[in-house]
């Protein structure tokens, strides 16, 4: 008996965000609108994302022992993430930045703090929480080393799903846990390096495939996602919604599918559920606020 359908090692981040007219230039201040705060961060969001549609979830990250650090554990616990697992202390709390402009375009300074000081050791001290759960999920806001440990600390039977965002090259060790690996256009770019991703996201999901995970999914923003397993590459069906912010859409995906998964979807059915919780969020702002519950994705 798994005490938790989903566990999410990653990051938590605080989102600072300023509105101005334009972007300042180099030695140049500008004035800009009341500052917003938005728990962030893709580890935090995916844990929120599949608690708010009801799965059993626990997050592993480290947050600092400061204001942002508590606004982030009171943003995973409203969400019914269990946090036991977050460890506190060791540097700031991980922040983003963020300046907007009317246009939308923003400019991004992330300070990854205690992110960059999630260890292998708490990987390893984490043991039970692996047992725990059906199905780990993580990204790369982390140290690389960290997540080569979650590989390693998987519990037989359990699945093990990467979105491997901001994109780099993975170990081979690391590719042949992902079932799925779950990448948009530009991380399947990177991670493939220019010249060998060819043209449509078929060749991506194919040549992804072939570096050694066990499936590979390719989320395609309003067009939708593919699968690709040794069985073939098949279409996501994308749902039409009028979108109103992207922002952490892929997370949602990424969580949605790995709690799907769990349950023991087919990879081409919990694709179209996560497709289903991406759309919700796209139509309402902001990350984690927009998540939706399981009725509200059953309602769109
Ligand atoms: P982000 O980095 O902004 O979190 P991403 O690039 O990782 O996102 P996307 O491909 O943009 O991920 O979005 C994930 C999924 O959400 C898509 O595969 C799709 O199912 C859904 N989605 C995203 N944008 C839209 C949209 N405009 N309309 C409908 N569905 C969308």
């Amino acid at each position: 008996m798994n005490d938790y359908d989903l566990l999410v090692v990653g990051s938590a981040n605080a989102d600072l965000v300023i509105g101005v007219e334009r972007r300042p230039g180099p030695g140049e201040t500008v004035l800009g609108s009341d500052l917003a705060v938005h728990p962030g961060g893709k580890g935090g969001n995916q844990a929120v994302a599949a608690a708010r549609l009801g799965a059993r979830t626990a997050l592993l990250a480290r947050v600092g022992d400061d204001a942002h650090g508590r606004l982030l554990l009171d943003a995973q616990r409203a969400a019914g993430v269990d946090t036991a697992g977050v460890l506190v202390g060791g540097a700031p709390t991980g922040v983003a930045l963020i300046t907007v402009d009317p246009s939308g375009d923003n400019s991004i300074v992330v300070s990854p703090g205690a992110n960059g000081r999630l260890t292998p050791g708490d990987i390893r001290a984490a043991a039970g929480l692996f047992r725990a759960s059906r199905v780990v999920s993580a990204q790369l806001e982390i140290p690389l080393e960290t997540v080569v440990e979650v590989v390693r600390g998987l519990s037989p039977g359990s699945r093990f799903v990467l979105n491997p965002s901001p994109p780099r090259p993975l170990p081979a060790e690391v590719l042949a846990a992902c079932d799925p690996l779950i990448v948009n256009e530009h991380e399947a770019k990177v991670l493939l390096g220019e010249g060998r991703a060819g043209v449509a996201p078929e060749d991506w999901a194919r040549s992804l495939l072939a570096e050694g995970p066990r499936s590979v999914v390719v989320t395609l923003g309003a067009a939708g996602a593919l699968v690709a397993s040794p069985a073939g590459v098949a279409r996501v069906p994308s749902v039409r919604v009028a979108a109103v912010d992207t922002t952490g859409a892929g997370d949602a995906f990424a969580a949605a599918l790995a709690w799907r998964l769990g349950a023991g979807e087919p990879l081409a059915e919990a694709a179209a559920y996560a497709a289903r919780v991406g759309a919700v969020a796209v139509t309402r702002a902001g990350a984690q606020e927009s998540y939706p519950t399981a009725a509200e994705v059953a309602a769109l």
